[in-house]
């Protein structure tokens, strides 16, 4: 989707650092680190929020949860323990509208998140 900056990594026309690509999803490292591990893992087809995917493609989300294991493995912490996040809508905090998970780790997290 034109202007959307996750787009805009999938298709290499800004810089990232990749993580992990396949077919369906890309993920790279946030470029504003809430950890010192904080990647994010996106789907290549762009929906805005959790609230867009349909139906019919909640396997995507599957595939998600797979490569999130995946990248914690391969950032390490997935023995130590990582934490997932999916904004969705402006209470959330959601900045970026094409859906994105976050992955944190390699720190002590807080709960409740503010
Ligand atoms: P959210 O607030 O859930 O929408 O999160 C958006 C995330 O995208 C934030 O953690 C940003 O630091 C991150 N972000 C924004 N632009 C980029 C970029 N060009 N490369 C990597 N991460 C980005
Ligand atoms: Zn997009």
């Amino acid at each position: 989707m034109k202007d959307c900056i996750f787009c805009k990594i999938i298709q290499k026309d800004i810089p990232a650092r990749i993580v992990y690509e396949d077919d369906l999803i890309i993920a790279f490292d946030d470029i504003n680190p809430q950890a010192p591990i904080h990647t994010l893992i996106i789907p290549k087809v762009h929906y805005t929020s959790l609230n867009d995917i349909p139906l019919e493609r909640l396997d995507l989300l599957g595939h998600i949860m797979d490569k999130i294991r995946e990248v914690a493995a391969i950032k390490g912490i997935a023995e130590t323990g990582y934490r997932t996040v999916l904004n969705t809508g402006g209470d959330s905090g959601q900045d970026v509208f094409h859906i994105h998970f976050h992955v944190l780790g390699g720190r002590r997290m807080t709960w409740p998140p503010g």
